[in-house]
């Protein structure tokens, strides 16, 4: 069955503005793996729209162990009810 997805840019060229209400932002550390479900307002925050997610990605620090580096981010989709 065919899912009426919308369109879901490439994470590399993924940008600010391109979030919308639908879409989950989820944090990975690259040292310990914990993955942690980001807000968008912790993100949008203070950054122009056209700032690609990765960026600000690379810079977090996880909580967990506190690793800065080569932090990933993931994007899903929320199912639509
Ligand atoms: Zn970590």
């Amino acid at each position: 069955m065919a899912r009426d997805a919308p369109h879901l840019a490439p994470l590399y060229d993924f940008r600010v503005e391109d979030l919308c209400q639908w879409h989950i932002v989820e944090a990975i550390c690259f040292r310990c793996r914990r993955t942690a479900e980001v807000r968008h307002d912790a993100i949008t925050r203070g950054v122009r729209g056209t700032e690609r997610l990765t960026n600000l990605f690379r810079k977090l620090k996880c909580t967990n162990c506190g690793n800065r580096e080569d932090n990933r981010l993931a994007v899903r989709l929320m199912s639509r009810n």
